[in-house]
């Protein structure tokens, strides 16, 4: 249909003629035709005089042309042509070409010139020769003949134009009718709109989409379809439509009759009338009511997931097939140190470490393959921190099954990989510990495999790293003694206690001892899992205390027997010393008065010679003494030997006005003798070695629960300290025997005494202050 038929719908008819679409545009056709028909009629009326006028001119002139061109024919061949030959092709041609009438008209012509100016007599119109009359008849016929032939043919060529253009005509109709079928059968919604507000044409499509009757709609504005909110949009799409002469396709709603919103998509187009101004707008409509639905759930299905993976605790990157990074999720970014802005568009294998390039390539290619995989990556931060990760990546396809690029999920293993590898620094550190000790170490599960043994254990017992893992001791000793080990591994796993057992073994150097101490080993649950042992080879050390035993025992007979000479000796010089005293005793009484004063002198150096001998003696035979005359220890009261002690020495305390305090001394396991004596010679040296001040003298005792600390303390004239070690040795002395009387034995037999209760003895003092002796006793349970 063109604009020009479309313009002539008018509302009324519309209204008028509802009963049916085809109905409509059929009568809209055949008035259409008849109108162009009148037209055709008027202008072809107008047009024919003048068509008929130029056909006969037409003839005239062809007739003037063949006579010309016989005339220059002639000039050219000479005379003798035939008359008629140049004619006979003009008629035919102004027959065939304009007809009837200009055939003849051209035959006629043709005659006349023949006659007058060809045939003789030349200048006047007639024939002389018969031949020449008879030409002129039969062209004359001839012509005549040709013209009606011709005449014949045109008006049966116009008759089939004309039964085609009718043909063409009712096709057209069909078409017409054919398509206001179709839009009226069609399920599309269709509906014509003029710009005064008035529905124009619509199919019952439109009618259901609506909701509304035909003739509702036939009473309703167009704009009151459409709520408030898109009749702006209309407005500017119809006005675009218009500026642009272009179909609009764009979307709005429509208020169906029950007042529900249809969600709808239009194709707008507009007809323009004569003036260009618009003469109706027309639209096909399509329901979206499914696509805005499925719409709204892709929408929500989106928001849902991109929550997810905004929210996700993953990293979440995209990838295209070139590694091309296309979309990351924030946590990816906070991640990696960048914002999701520099990551987009960043060549993936730029993030990660050289080491896993060619491993990620790899990964890439499987990719494409469609290899799903999950792997330990490598990342890079933005501040060059290492970033570890795992990922899990999948493949992503289009619709058509084109790899477009790949999703990967990382998780952050940063921590894990830390401790991994402190966990890996510090199992190494324990394995170099292990094989760096200098002494056996394995470790058995709790079936008695091992588990591990270390390089000194494998070196000593002549097995390879690794080899005995998984082996037990009856794989490697004899059955006996791989019982024995059972029997100690099984009480360390039973009590959960550490076990020492003394390990003879047969190496190629020889016998060897080791002490195997055994400990539970436990898991993190606190489970024991097994028996770990460390040995030391204790060779050498009880060598060395075999060797030591000997040596004490060589020392203890080599002392007996110095002791038993010191008795014997001192024992047996007595007696001869006594002689020597005695005789010069009596040579002094018998021949005191023949000797002359140096003699007599002489002999009192002897007399006094041997008395000092036989104190040296009688001390070095109480010295000796001590030990071999030593009683079987027992509780002693010690205040009370004190206070015997003091009874003895009543005299001397008396003559040197001596002050003596003590208080609660202890009982002790002792020899009641020995401590006796030590007492007496403290005593005796605390008042002996006094200074201007009257001796006063503390004894005292305390315990540290081991021992008892003696300490017998006075005021007198103090030791300096280099003598303080001194003066416990045999005959060692500090003053001469004017100074001070005595052997200087007295200290020597204290110190063997404490000894032999084993104690320590020492003395603590400042010259000219005093000194105190302190001695220890242990506790009768020690
Ligand atoms: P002696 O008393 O016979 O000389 P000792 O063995 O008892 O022999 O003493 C050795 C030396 O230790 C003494 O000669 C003396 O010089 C010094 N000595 C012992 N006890 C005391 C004391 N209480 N004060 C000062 N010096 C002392």
């Amino acid at each position: 249909m063109d604009t020009d038929d479309i313009v002539k719908i008018t509302h009324e008819e519309n209204q008028q003629k509802s009963s049916g679409q085809i109905h409509f545009i059929r009568n809209l056709e055949s008035s259409t035709d008849n109108t162009r028909t009148n037209k055709f009629l008027k202008t072809s009326e107008k047009n024919n005089w003048m068509n008929l006028m130029l056909r006969y001119i037409f003839a005239i002139i062809i007739a003037l042309i063949a006579f010309w061109l016989y005339l220059i024919l002639t000039h050219i061949l000479g005379p003798g042509l035939p008359t008629y030959v140049i004619f006979y092709p003009a008629v035919i041609i102004v027959a065939l070409i304009a007809g009837l009438g200009p055939g003849i008209l051209a035959t006629i012509i043709s005659v006349m010139l023949a006659g007058i100016w060809i045939l003789p007599p030349v200048g006047q119109f007639s024939i002389s020769s018969t031949i020449d009359q008879v030409g002129a008849v039969l062209f004359t016929g001839f012509g005549i003949l040709i013209s009606g032939v011709s005449e014949l043919y045109r008006r049966n060529r116009n008759k089939a134009a004309a039964y085609d253009k009718e043909k063409a005509l009712r096709e057209t109709i069909r078409d017409k009718e054919f398509l206001a079928d179709i839009l009226d059968q069609s399920s599309q919604p269709f509906a014509i709109a003029y710009p005064n507000g008035r529905l124009g044409l619509f199919n019952p499509a439109f009618e259901q989409l609506t909701g509304y009757t035909r003739e509702e709609l036939q009473n309703i504005d167009w704009p009151e379809l459409t709520p408030i909110k898109w009749r702006r949009v209309d407005k500017q799409i119809l006005e675009e439509v218009y500026n642009t002469g272009q179909p609009i396709r764009y979307e709005k709603e429509y208020i169906r009759k029950d007042g529900s919103r249809l969600p709808v998509e239009l194709l707008m187009n507009i007809a323009l009338d004569k003036e260009g101004n618009p003469a109706y707008y027309y639209s096909f409509f399509t329901d979206i009511t499914n696509r805005k639905q499925s719409e709204d759930l892709l929408r929500e299905s989106e928001e849902k997931y991109r929550n997810i993976i905004e929210t996700a605790n993953e990293g979440i990157l995209m990838t295209d097939p070139s590694a091309i990074i296309t979309f990351a999720n924030s946590k990816m970014a906070e991640m990696l140190g960048y914002s999701i802005k520099e990551l987009l568009g960043l060549d993936s294998l730029t993030l990660i470490d050289e080491t896993e390039i060619e491993r990620e390539n790899q990964r890439i290619d499987d990719r494409k393959k469609g290899v799903k995989g999950e792997y330990e990556l490598k990342f890079h931060k933005k501040n060059n921190e290492i970033l570890w990760v795992h990922g899990s990546v999948s493949s992503i396809y289009n619709n058509v099954g084109k790899h477009i690029g790949n999703l990967t999920m990382y998780t952050d293993i940063n921590d894990r990989k830390k401790s991994e590898e402190a966990l890996n620094n510090s199992q190494k550190l324990l394995h170099d510990l292990i094989n760096g000790f200098p002494y056996p170490i394995f470790v058995k599960d709790t079936e008695g495999r091992f588990l591990t043994t270390n390089n000194k254990f494998d070196e000593l017992f002549g097995f390879k790293n690794e080899e005995l893992k998984g082996k037990t001791d009856y794989d490697i000793v004899t059955k006996e003694l791989a019982e024995s080990y059972r029997i100690s591994d099984q009480k360390v796993l039973e009590e959960e206690k550490p076990v020492r057992i003394e390990d003879e073994r047969d190496l190629i150097d020889g016998p060897h001892t080791f002490i195997a101490n055994k400990f539970p080993i436990y898991d993190i649950k606190g489970k024991t899992y097994g028996v770990g042992s460390i040995s030391t080879d204790i060779t050498e050390r009880k060598l060395l205390e075999e060797q030591m035993k000997i040596t004490m025992e060589e020392l203890k007979r080599s002392n007996d027997e110095l002791e038993r000479f010191a008795y014997v000796s001192s024992h047996d010089l007595q007696e001869p010393l006594r002689m020597v005293t005695l005789y010069s005793q009596l040579l002094e009484k018998r021949y005191k008065e023949s000797l002359d004063d140096d003699a007599e002198d002489f002999i009192e150096y002897i007399v006094e010679g041997a008395q000092r001998m036989r104190q040296l003696i009688e001390d070095l035979l109480e010295y000796s003494r001590v030990n071999s005359q030593a009683k079987e220890f027992e509780d002693v009261n010690t205040e009370e030997v004190l206070d015997s002690v003091l009874m003895n020495l009543s005299i001397s305390i008396i003559e040197y006005n001596v002050t003596i305090s003590h208080e609660n001394l202890p009982t002790i396991f002792a020899d009641k003798n020995q401590i006796s004596q030590i007492f007496q010679n403290l005593i005796i040296n605390a008042i002996k070695f006094h200074g201007q001040k009257p001796p006063k003298i503390d004894v005292s005792a305390k315990n540290n629960g081991k021992e008892w600390i003696f300490a017998v303390a006075d005021n007198g004239i103090g030791i300096k300290s280099e003598h303080q070690k001194q003066i416990f040795e045999v005959f060692k002395r500090l003053h001469t025997r004017k100074e001070y009387p005595g052997t200087g034995i007295g200290l020597s037999i204290i110190q063997k005494i404490v000894h032999h209760h084993g104690g320590q003895i020492w003395v603590e003092s400042e010259p000219g202050k005093g000194s105190t002796f302190y001695f220890t006793i242990p506790n009768k349970c020690n």
